[in-house]
């Protein structure tokens, strides 16, 4: 199914609670039946999985409902953001199956924040405030005591003004003053309690350079914005519940109007196994814990997509967890059953030997080969099938044969049938060993009747196992690849989530044997191997080695189950 399919198949699903609101806000013909959202991202980090649960509702919403939706960069702070965050977002979007109506920028609206900033001033309801943000902080109260108002509460508007002014010269030292909205001090929600709405940074910004010196705070500029471009539903995370009566207050003021967009809040995206902050995520690649930003183990959108992960499977996970009114965390193994049900839909079966060791079979002809056929995908007539070359000597998995095995050893021991896949029946005759008691050669007799696709050779063996023929096979690298943390929730618990990272979540495999229908992959190409998993080729590939990542690993453990 495609993501244009997916998306059309939710409609028919019970709607969520957002689609509900705005299905009863067109109804009533409210906004005169406009939906317009947005996305807005802050460039200060690339995307993770959580942000695609954000895009999928704003997008979705407005594809849904002949709205529109603008991709509005939340760019108030230039000490963390940068032009290399922005184009990633915008690949990352595009890759996940949407467009955005319009691009924005927060930094775009610096000049009517100004002017509403002052309006503020001259009506009263704002103040500059010289206190350091220690003293600010600490006059702020608890929930249940009133905070203590500034010495500066008061002071005259024109002092206010001037000082406002300097404020964006250039020649005050940051956190040498603030503007404050003068509302409450008293208030039961904190965030009334006159909060800081402009700081001074002086550091250059990537789009209006050095313009501003004083920068308006998220909560002064994001509801701002939405009016600004005419947002009906500004549809957010759970955390900015209690900023909402702030976000319709600072829009009364601003108003000359009935129309006001609203804020909707839903829980976010939380998974087992790893961190979504980004600036967990930054410390990571900074400190080089991972490799970059696109590391298959990092929960950004690049890492998953560079891991082999589809736009897809990313949908069909987010479709099932749904979107709440309560936070929680979800299980990454949710995550990793969608990208199997797509790529099982996709991916074509090859066969590849991670820790390969020879099997000669004694009586098949020295110099005889035969082009056995391999079906691309059981699941998907139309994949058609690939020729595999079939020979004297084979690798297997090491793992596939054992001199001494348990009674339920369906694989390769002494005196044991197996069918090679999509070739013969063989029977195990024995091995080769060193000095040292090493498993060199297995060896093993064919029966030359029993060649897949032949009649019934009336016999049944009870397992299947998979190989390359040594004189087929290319060389490969493959990257085997664990959960990033040991602990399931490293975000709550106490110790820094550094030392928490699991030390096996990157395995290197050389030397794997892959049958050479694979030789011509490029990056990105997704395939399941037989028995193992699936797996797509990493960027990191050269003309002449293909390096793999395990996307995931096939849900059955492969020791017991039969193979279709
Ligand atoms: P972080 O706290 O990691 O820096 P953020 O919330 O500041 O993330 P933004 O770039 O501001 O990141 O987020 C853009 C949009 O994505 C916001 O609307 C935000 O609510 C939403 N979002 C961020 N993280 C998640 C998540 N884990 N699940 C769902 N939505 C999210
Ligand atoms: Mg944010």
């Amino acid at each position: 199914m495609s993501a244009e399919d997916i998306l059309k198949d939710d409609n028919k699903k019970s709607l969520n609670f957002i689609e509900t609101i705005v299905e009863t806000d067109l109804s009533e013909g409210k906004n005169d039946g406009r939906i317009q959202t947005r996305f807005p991202p802050e460039p200060n980090g690339y995307l993770h999985i959580g942000h695609s649960k954000a895009i999928a509702i704003d997008f979705g919403i407005a594809r849904n409902y002949n709205g529109c939706c603008n991709l509005r960069f939340d760019d108030t702070n230039p000490i963390k953001e940068d032009v290399e965050y922005v184009d990633a977002i915008k690949e990352d979007i595009q890759w996940l199956g949407y467009d955005w109506a319009n691009i924005y920028y927060a930094s775009d609206y610096f000049p009517q924040l100004w002017d509403f900033a002052v309006q503020l001033i001259k009506e009263g309801k704002a103040y500059i405030d010289e206190q350091s943000a220690e003293d600010i902080a600490k006059q702020k109260g608890t929930p249940t005591q009133a905070g203590i108002e500034s010495p500066f509460r008061n002071r005259p508007i024109e002092e206010s003004l001037d000082l406002f002014q300097k404020m964006n010269e250039g020649a005050l030292e940051e956190g040498s003053m603030v503007l404050r909205a003068k509302i409450d001090m008293a208030s039961s929600n904190m965030h009334f309690r006159d909060p800081i709405i402009y700081r001074i940074i002086n550091q250059p910004h990537h789009r209006t350079g050095t313009t501003w010196k004083a920068y308006p705070m998220y909560d002064f500029a994001h509801g701002q914005c939405d009016y600004f471009e005419g947002v009906t539903h500004s549809i957010c995370t759970l955390e900015f519940v209690v900023h909402r009566p702030l976000y319709d207050w600072f829009i009364d003021q601003l108003a000359t109007d009935e129309y006001r967009p609203h804020q909707y809040e839903f829980n976010r995206l939380n998974l087992t196994y790893t961190v979504m902050s980004k600036r967990k995520l930054l410390q990571l690649v900074q400190e080089q814990l991972v490799d970059g930003w696109d590391d298959p183990r990092m929960p950004t959108i690049c890492g998953f997509r560079r891991r082999g992960y589809t736009p897809e499977a990313i949908h069909n996970f987010i479709d099932r967890i749904g979107y709440t009114k309560y936070d929680g965390i979800n299980d990454i193994s949710l995550l990793e059953y969608s990208i199997r049900e797509d790529l099982n839909k996709r991916a074509s079966r090859v066969s590849v030997v991670l820790d390969p060791i020879k099997l000669v079979l004694t009586n098949y002809p020295e110099d005889k080969t035969e082009l056995m056929d391999a079906q691309n995908n059981p699941e998907d007539e139309s994949a058609g099938s690939h020729k595999i070359l079939f020979a004297k000597e084979l690798y297997i998995e090491r793992g596939d044969f054992m001199e001494d095995a348990p009674k339920k050893y369906f694989r390769l021991t002494p005196g044991n049938e197996v069918r090679l896949k999509n070739a013969y029946i063989v029977k195990c005759t024995g091995c080769k060993k060193d000095a040292d008691g090493n498993i060199l050669e297995v060896y093993a007799e064919y029966d030359d009747q029993t060649k897949s696709g032949m009649p019934e050779s009336g016999r049944k063996v009870k397992g299947t196992i998979h190989w390359v023929a040594t004189q087929d096979a290319t060389d490969l690298e493959v990257r085997v690849y664990d959960r990033l943390f040991m602990v399931e929730n490293p975000s709550e618990d106490e110790r820094d989530f550094r030392d928490l990272m699991n030390p096996d979540s990157l395995k290197v495999l050389t030397g794997c044997k892959g049958e050479s229908y694979i030789k011509g992959a490029q990056v990105q190409d997704k395939f399941q191997f037989q028995r193992i998993g699936y797996f797509c080729v990493d960027k990191d590939s050269t003309s002449d080695k293909l390096i793999f990542n395990r996307t995931v690993s096939l849900k059955d453990s492969w020791s017991k189950t039969k193979e279709k």
